[in-house]
């Protein structure tokens, strides 16, 4: 198949043979490790919130989320941020503590969940996965929406569990208002939010 990026062929190389999968994705190996790393930490009612692309370097790729390859690229851009987070951290100090991701609202929309897709690949250090925990009551879409239209239309997540320590994943950060109802939401159940992790940050 043709990279999304480069729209060239791809084929199988000797290099992939190990792993030939590879030939499946939709971006190419070159255009994998040419995509920018453009960390940013915003720190949001006393929690740091780190965010690896862009959103502008990355929005073609984000564009194809509700595509039939969005949840492989979403995973693509979920692998080279979590790669960069744990080389970056000394994963040494959270392996004692049990400290479980949640996404927001990772429920299943056009047949995946996109915030389920960037928690799988965090959670595969250190970290335990915790799906379907924080979910929206109000469907409401943010997209081009003013911070007061956000103010006065919370989400209304629903949260239950009773983890000590949780980190809450997105998928794109812009005013913030999202983060501190879910970190507000969790917290008034009992859990502790350490950190919260983005994959794009939409703020130029
Ligand atoms: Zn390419």
């Amino acid at each position: 198949m043709k990279c999304i990026l480069c729209s060239r062929f791809k084929f199988i190389d000797l290099e992939n043979l190990k792993k030939p999968l590879l030939f499946f994705e939709p971006v190419c190996q070159k255009c994998f490790r040419n995509i920018k790393i453009t960390p940013r930490v915003r720190v949001i009612d006393g929690i740091s919130i780190y965010s690896f692309y862009r959103y502008e370097d990355i929005s073609m790729l984000i564009g194809s989320k509700y595509s039939i390859f969005g949840s492989r690229v979403l995973k693509i851009l979920s692998k080279k941020a979590s790669e960069y987070f744990f080389n970056s951290h000394n994963i040494s100090l959270w392996e004692q503590a049990k400290i479980y991701g949640i996404a927001i609202d990772d429920c299943v929309r056009s047949h995946y969940s996109h915030t389920a897709v960037i928690l799988r690949e965090f959670c595969k250090h250190s970290f335990r996965p915790s799906y379907g925990a924080l979910k929206a009551k109000n469907m409401v879409h943010y997209a081009g929406k003013s911070l007061l239209y956000r103010q006065s239309n919370p989400r209304n997540f629903i949260y239950t569990k009773k983890f000590d320590n949780v980190f809450i994943v997105d998928d794109i950060i812009t005013t913030g208002t999202t983060i501190k109802e879910a970190k507000k939401t969790v917290e008034k159940n009992g859990s502790n939010v350490l950190f919260a992790i983005v994959l794009c940050d939409a703020k130029s």
